[in-house]
């Protein structure tokens, strides 16, 4: 494929996304990532090894594939930056744009730069931005043509309500509070197991001050306070750990993949749901059965990002 793509991110959909773009003989990529690898990475982060533990991701993924591919066509830039700042004229520079990122910032921030990009160039910048997703055994695409399809704002109310889940690389490289502390040490110092089966009551209590004794040092570590602290607090945020499933991550990427190959062939249309080819929407549900569902999301006509365009 003749086209310039940016991936956004390089953790478990990146390095999928990477790959299968560099087979698809894309002519040039730019990934851009600001994190680096840690060991919780390597399960499912096919693209790093041992050795790079602590190296940017972005540059590692780029390396492994120049050094284990010589001969692909694709001319790759890595960038160690975060991606909310780089320029509008950056983002104006590319075919496609795929997002493989775990936090909701950063998407939003994407999604506004593409639809201003759009508004104020008059329609002479339109990069699609296809924005994938994970959680578990559930996963989403979305396609976003600035001005022609829902953006990703219109469809802000498809998000789980309640707390956001963090995916293993975020608690793992930037802990921001005392529960990504917590998911750290319970996943890596005190993975499941530690406590022995039929463990009585002392060894359980022993167990929990020791895990709590871990987060105090890994939350010092960060500036994090610990005034919440405690082991019945700890079991609270044991409870809700999704665990990244790297099979879902190979479908959605290759989904999201797809996405830009079916653009590039002018197989993409706009339209309502009866439409023929206008699905921008997709969502997998492996934990229930093989559940897959496409359709035409609507814009919102008073979406705060996109109603602009007319
Ligand atoms: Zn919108």
């Amino acid at each position: 494929m003749d086209c310039n793509i940016l991936i956004l991110g390089a953790g478990g959909l990146g390095c999928e996304i990477l790959k299968n773009l560099v087979m698809c003989q894309v002519s040039a990529i730019t990934i851009v990532d600001m994190d680096t690898i840690e060991l919780t990475n390597l399960n499912r982060q096919f693209l790093f090894e041992d050795c790079d533990i602590g190296a940017p991701k972005a540059t590692t993924a780029v390396n492994y594939i120049q050094r284990h591919h010589p001969h692909a066509r694709t001319k790759l830039t890595a960038l160690v930056t975060d991606l909310t700042t780089l320029s509008a004229e950056f983002y104006k520079g590319f075919d496609f744009i795929i997002s493989g990122l775990d936090a909701i910032a950063p998407r939003r921030f994407v999604n506004e730069m593409v639809v201003q990009n759009a508004l104020q160039s008059n329609y002479e910048s339109l990069v699609p931005f296809i924005d994938s997703g994970t959680e578990g055994l559930k996963g989403h695409v979305k396609t976003i043509i600035p001005g022609f399809t829902a953006c990703w704002e219109c469809s802000i109310e498809t998000l789980p309500k309640g707390e956001e889940t963090v995916p293993m690389c975020t608690i793992a490289n930037n802990p921001r509070n005392l529960k990504h502390v917590i998911e750290y040490v319970i996943s890596v110092e005190y993975p499941p197991g530690t406590l022995p089966a039929g463990a009585s009551d002392e060894q359980i209590a022993a167990h929990y001050r020791d895990v709590v004794d871990a987060c105090e040092r890994r939350a010092k570590q960060y500036n994090i306070p610990t005034d919440t602290l405690t082991p019945s607090y700890v079991m609270g945020v044991v409870k809700r750990i999704i665990p990244s499933v790297s099979t879902m991550n190979a479908v959605i990427a290759a989904q999201a993949c797809n996405e830009a190959v079916r653009i590039y062939h002018d197989l993409f249309a706009v339209g309502d749901a009866e439409t023929p080819g206008s699905n921008n929407f997709c969502i997998l549900n492996g934990s229930d059965g093989c559940f897959a569902y496409a359709f035409a999301h609507e814009r919102r006509p008073d979406c705060p990002v996109c109603s602009v365009l007319s």
